[in-house]
Parts: C-alpha cells; sequence; structure tokens
C-alpha cells in the first residue's frame, strides 16, 4: 500500500482504469528544474525562454542557449521536453533589439507585435534560437512557438524549423482564430499545445493582468471550453498530439474535463502535479469525458464547473 502510495504521489499520470495522460511541468528557468524534477513531472510542456533574453544589452550567445536546452534535457532522461520560442512582445521590450517606432508605441501592447510576430520581424534572434535547440539534437527535445494566429504563420515556422533538421515541431493555439481553424495549423505541423491563460483573454477580450475582468478569464466559461473541445477534436481527426499548458491543467476538476475532451498531456506548475495526479488517479476515462459533457452542456462558468464536479466524487 505505501509502495502504491508513493507511486501515485509521483508517478506516471493515468486515470484509474489506466488511461495514460503523461504529466509535464511548466518552467520558466534553469531554477525551477529542480522543483519539476522533484514534483516527479514526467517531462516539460513548456520551457518559457524569455529569461535568456530579457533585461540584457546582449543577445545570448549561441553556447550559452545550447547549455540551458541540454539542461532541460538532461533534467529528465527520457522525457520529453518542449522549449518555446521567444514570446517577447511590446510589454517585454528586448533590449538589443533596435527599438521600431511600431514596437516602441504600441498602443494595446497585448494586440500588437508579440511571440511569433515579433520573431518574423527580428528572424536572426529565431535563427540564432533554432541553431541552438538543434546543436542539442535530442529525439527528446521538440520545439514550439507562441502567438500563432493562422495556418499560414504555423507553416511558416515549420519551414524554419524543419530547414535546421529539428524535428517535433509545434505550435501554441492560444489566440481564438487558430483554435477555430486548428486544422489549417495542425497541416504542417507535429502537435500543438493550448495556452489557456492567453486562450481566454483573447476570446473573451478580457486582460489576463486586470483583476477588474477576472471572471471572463474563468477557465470554466463554456466559450473557452467550447474553443478547448474544437482544438483537441481537430488534433484527433489529424492524429496528432494536442496537450494543454495554460494554469487552467492545474485545476484537479479541469485537468480531468481536459482529459475528458481528449487532452494528450497536461503541463502545469510543478507545485500543482500532485494534485492532478491524484485527481486523474481516482477517477475513470468516463467520468473525465461525463464530467467534460455536463460542463459544456451549461451556460455559466459556476454551473459548469458545478456539473464536472458532480461526476468526479471527491473533488472540492
Ligand atoms: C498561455 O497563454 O496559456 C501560456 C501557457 O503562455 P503564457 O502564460 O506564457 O503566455
Ligand atoms: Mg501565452
Amino acid at each position: 500500500a505505501r509502495q502504491a502510495a508513493l507511486s501515485s504521489a509521483t508517478g506516471p499520470g493515468r486515470t484509474v482504469d489506466g488511461h495514460r495522460v503523461p504529466l509535464l511541468a511548466n518552467v520558466g528557468g534553469p531554477s525551477e528544474l529542480e522543483a519539476a524534477v522533484a514534483a516527479g513531472a514526467e517531462g516539460i510542456g513548456l520551457y518559457r525562454t524569455e529569461f535568456l533574453f530579457l533585461d540584457r544589452a546582449e543577445p545570448p550567445s549561441l553556447e550559452e542557449q545550447v547549455r540551458a536546452y541540454r539542461a532541460a534535457v538532461e533534467a529528465f532522461p527520457g522525457g520529453k521536453v518542449i522549449v518555446r520560442t521567444l514570446d517577447g512582445g511590446a510589454d517585454k521590450p528586448l533590449a538589443f533589439l533596435p527599438s521600431s517606432a511600431a514596437a516602441s508605441a504600441e498602443p494595446n501592447p497585448e494586440l500588437g507585435e508579440r511571440g511569433l510576430r515579433r520573431l518574423r520581424r527580428f528572424p536572426e534572434v529565431m535563427d540564432a534560437q533554432l541553431s541552438a535547440l538543434a546543436a542539442v539534437a535530442s529525439e527528446d527535445l521538440m520545439v514550439m512557438a507562441p502567438m500563432v494566429a493562422t495556418g499560414e504563420e504555423a507553416g511558416w515556422f515549420a519551414r524554419a524549423c524543419r530547414a535546421r533538421g529539428l524535428t517535433g515541431v509545434g505550435v501554441m493555439i492560444e489566440i481564438p482564430s487558430a483554435a477555430l481553424r486548428a486544422r489549417d495549423l495542425l497541416a504542417s505541423v507535429d502537435f500543438v499545445s493550448i495556452g489557456t491563460n492567453d486562450l481566454a483573454q483573447y476570446a473573451f477580450a478580457a486582460d489576463r493582468r486586470l483583476g477588474a475582468v477576472s471572471t471572463l478569464q474563468d477557465p470554466w466559461q463554456p466559450a473557452l471550453l467550447d474553443l478547448v473541445a474544437m482544438t483537441l477534436s481537430a488534433a484527433s481527426e489529424a492524429g496528432k498530439p494536442c496537450g494543454i499548458c495554460g494554469e487552467s491543467a492545474a485545476d484537479p476538476a479541469m485537468a480531468c474535463v481536459l482529459v475528458g475532451l481528449g487532452a494528450s498531456t497536461l503541463s502545469m506548475g510543478a507545485g500543482a502535479l500532485a494534485a492532478v495526479r491524484a485527481a486523474l488517479a481516482a477517477h475513470t476515462l468516463a467520468q473525465c469525458r461525463l464530467a467534460a459533457d455536463a460542463a459544456r452542456a451549461r451556460t455559466t462558468a459556476a454551473e459548469a464547473r458545478a456539473a464536472a464536479r458532480a461526476h468526479l466524487p471527491g473533488l472540492d
């Protein structure tokens, strides 16, 4: 019994009836790797690489980047590590780039040239990052782009990655247009990962940093669940994996709903892994599916949450 308790405290993610859902960590820098390993993460579902670029006068050297990416891969032998290319934006100015008039004075930075849009304008930054990732050359290393709005953008990113010999190329689904046309994005990549933080922000036109509109940021909002469900069914039709790396995956009941909707992996802050692992281990895939259907049948976030929980006994 002690062995079983131990393995459910740190073992692989699975439902009580054995449906596997690897539980991965969101990591924001090398100092978080150890905690992710200690919490039993099976890999990294989102390595935010902004720490290498922000607040410095010079871009990181190739060697510095290679060291950072290699350290992440080495922390998880046999586990996958998804490195996200730089998610810079007008609110995260990059001191080493010439600041253009447009980039320094965007009236709505969240709607501006952030993420992949910024990398397209400064391809030398992306080239260097992709070269460093290619130099690590591990089967377990995957790369994905943030803030991708269209299939054309996904295709452009995938071609740039493949030109450097990278395999395991994905994009984030965090803009409603990308969820609506997920099939178009999936056509050129190997996997997608849903970022529910930005997806909620853009679906509800509600700034994610503004407390006054936080009820619209609630991942239980049925419209958000619909966008997630739409993306997951497009991935399933394409036969490609779709993970979740937004904070919603850290809520144990929501994690069950996401699994019920077909998520192939869940990635979250290391501190949430134990509770999510325990929630999955206490319910069947059928219960997760019923909880997802029940939530989507409701019209408010509070009702959706209550309806899901009625199928997930033991979660509060
Ligand atoms: C997201 O938007 O859900 C996400 C995971 O990315 P970030 O929080 O880094 O924007
Ligand atoms: Mg995001």
